[in-house]
């Protein structure tokens, strides 16, 4: 005998992605109150289909499986394939106050990053997932916070790439601060600037290699 609990009330995605979703009654409750539908249609969700258009069917799927079973299923990805789901699953529980999840994402990140594949590679979270966290969360936000300590802890050079567009401007504001706090300078890099110290700037100077610096120590 079916459930009777279980109707298939909720629609997730808009287009050819739209899928009907069937959950127990008393989830939509609330997984409807947190996302203010109620207070907008003024509908009661059972018998009735709850349509969250905006929301990704793949994603939402994972978090219905974490509502029942407190388990994120994609969170042994051994590369980088598994972080777009991640940041997606945390901006979701952002918008449904999920708290809870968005920790257990966050440890699927970390775990993530520390795992290494059999030629010693390791991965983190692409600028693109870091984008979509930085777009929808606030300044104070725990995964901005791991994004940038990431960045401050593992990134290279190129990680910055040729385009600036890449990135979320709050996010390499952020990154700067904080390598800003936490540089450590090296002797060579001491040394690379001494003429700072030196009171003679002189390859900042226009004059050509060959030619005598005309400065004078202020
Ligand atoms: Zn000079």
């Amino acid at each position: 005998m079916a459930d009777p609990l279980i109707d298939p009330c909720c629609k997730i995605g808009g287009g050819i992605d739209e899928r009907s979703l069937s959950m127990r009654a008393s989830s939509v409750r609330t997984l409807h109150s947190s996302m203010q539908h109620s207070a907008r249609t003024g509908k009661k969700p059972r018998n009735a289909l709850v349509a969250l258009p905006d929301e990704d069917a793949d994603v939402f799927n994972i978090y219905v499986q974490w509502h029942y079973y407190e388990k994120i299923p994609c969170q042994k990805s051994e590369d980088e394939n598994g972080y777009p789901m991640l940041g997606k699953l945390y901006v979701l529980g952002e918008k449904v106050l999920d708290k809870k999840l968005q920790d257990r994402v966050l440890d699927a990140i970390v775990a993530t990053t520390r795992r290494k594949t059999e030629n010693g590679m390791r991965f983190f979270p692409s600028r693109q997932v870091i984008k979509e966290i930085y777009g929808s969360t606030t300044s104070n936000s725990p995964a901005r916070r791991l994004m940038v300590d990431l960045d401050v802890v593992h990134a290279l050079a190129p990680w910055v790439g040729a385009d600036e567009t890449e990135h979320h401007p709050d996010f390499m504001f952020d990154l700067t601060k904080a390598l800003i706090v936490e540089r450590a300078l090296t002797e060579e890099a001491k040394s690379a600037h001494a003429e700072l110290a030196s009171g003679i700037p002189c390859s900042y100077h226009q004059h050509g290699k060959d030619e005598v610096c005309s400065a004078k120590k202020l």
